[in-house]
């Protein structure tokens, strides 16, 4: 199929793509590396009037030290953030959530702001950042504001984002020292959506137990799932045995998985449960020095 018609704009710069994006509110969408819009044109899914294609504002590819945090611009290709050593060095579990997208031209074309725009529950990048806590900018005419992960992700294809607006930064904060990071997941084949995908960070004080612990995973609700109660049985614990059996168990059961073709709830829950395990278990080894 063809896509509907529409009207093409290339801004080159942020402000003259939020002067158009104030000028046509909501019968405009973003086009950034057109790997899921397209798509969605051709399946005639969506039909915007207008298309504002900001691959022609370099201004909004970058990743860089911002601080103590990180700051990644919307337009970075998921490939550039892959293979990034700053990302390595800040938030290493983006260049993993990253690998499990697609394939790689998928990645050489796909943008980080552009896979979070479009807050597939099924989606790996949406579960990192919410595990990192990290912290959004969505940019219009009117001034910008910043959103936390959590807030962003509303529900399947559904994020804060108004008409107007555009994600333009994404922030992640500094992590404590001692922290290591992992993110698994199981797919039908390589390259699809997760089926279940797991986040977790964790952070060991000197003696090996758990200071801290995040996990966030995809697959399993509308938006991504925070499993806190996962976190917090973790606190003051060795991450071996019996606390990762019992952080598995709360993790599966925040959840609320959908039931398809692809798997029912119960199997979903059942992915979370062991994939929750793998992540927290992986994290901690690696916070460990191993
Ligand atoms: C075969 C295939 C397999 C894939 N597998 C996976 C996978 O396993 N996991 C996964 O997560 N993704 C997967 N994807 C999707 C891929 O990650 C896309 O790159 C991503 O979802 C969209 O990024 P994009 O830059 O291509 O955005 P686009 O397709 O250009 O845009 C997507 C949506 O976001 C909006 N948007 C884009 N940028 C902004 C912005 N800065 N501000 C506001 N709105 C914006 C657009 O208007 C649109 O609604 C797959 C895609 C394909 C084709």
């Amino acid at each position: 199929m063809k896509p509907p018609r529409f009207e093409y704009f290339a801004p080159k710069t942020l402000d003259e793509a939020l002067a158009l994006l104030a000028a046509h509110g909501d019968r405009a969408k973003i086009l950034a590396g057109g790997q899921s819009l397209i798509p969605l044109l051709n399946f005639r899914l969506a039909h915007p009037e207008v298309l504002i294609d900001i691959n022609g504002i370099t201004s909004l590819a970058y990743i860089r030290p911002a601080d103590s945090r990180l700051a990644i611009g919307a337009l970075t290709r998921q490939h550039a953030a892959e293979r990034s050593d700053v990302v390595a060095a800040r938030a290493a579990i983006v260049g993993e959530a990253c690998r499990f997208i697609g394939h790689l031209p998928i990645r050489h074309r796909g943008t980080i702001g552009g896979n979070l725009a479009h807050a597939d529950p099924a989606s790996e990048l949406p579960a990192a950042m919410v595990a990192l806590e990290a912290e959004f900018t969505v940019a219009s005419a009117r001034g910008s504001r910043t959103l936390g992960a959590e807030q962003f992700f509303l529900g399947p294809l559904s994020t804060a984002i108004q008409p107007g607006e555009m994600l333009t930064e994404i922030r992640v904060p500094a992590l404590p020292a001692r922290t290591a990071s992992a993110f698994v997941e199981m797919a039908r084949r390589a390259g699809d959506y997760a089926l279940v995908g797991v986040a977790a960070l964790v952070t060991l004080d000197g003696s090996g137990r758990c200071q801290r612990a995040r996990v966030a995973l995809c697959g399993v609700g509308a938006t991504p799932v925070r499993a806190r109660a996962a976190e917090d049985v973790l606190i003051g614990q060795t991450p071996t045995g019996a606390a990762l059996d019992e952080a598995a168990v709360r993790a599966a059961s925040s959840t609320n998985p959908p039931s398809d073709v692809h798997g029912s709830a119960d199997f979903r829950r059942r992915l979370a449960r062991h994939f929750t395990r793998e992540a927290i278990e992986t994290a901690a080894r690696r916070a460990g020095g191993n």
